[in-house]
């Protein structure tokens, strides 16, 4: 299971796209996603992603993305949009 930092709050979670369990947000903008695609243990080590959710907890937004990163991340959300991944996900959290 994917670790990722939560976009909102900082708390680390599990699952890019899941809700947090701290604070229950889910990521629905691209922007929102993106983030969150880009800060979990895929592409960062633990000790980044939790100087990235202390960085969320001490100003109340993501840590900014450099310009080439975030021009990669954008490239595999695309990737994830396309692929219909992103679909099923939101589909079942409306059923359950
Ligand atoms: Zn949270």
């Amino acid at each position: 299971m994917t670790t990722a930092v939560c976009f909102q709050c900082g708390h680390l979670k599990f699952g890019s796209f899941l809700a947090c369990d701290e604070c229950q947000a889910k990521p629905r903008t691209d922007d929102e996603l993106i983030v969150s695609l880009a800060m979990s243990d895929h592409y960062f080590e633990k000790a980044t992603l939790e100087s990235m959710g202390q960085y969320i907890k001490e100003h109340g937004h993501p840590p900014q993305l450099d310009p080439e990163q975030e021009k990669v991340f954008r490239r595999k959300f695309e990737e994830v949009k396309a692929s219909g991944v992103l679909d099923k996900l939101f589909q079942s959290n409306e059923d359950s």
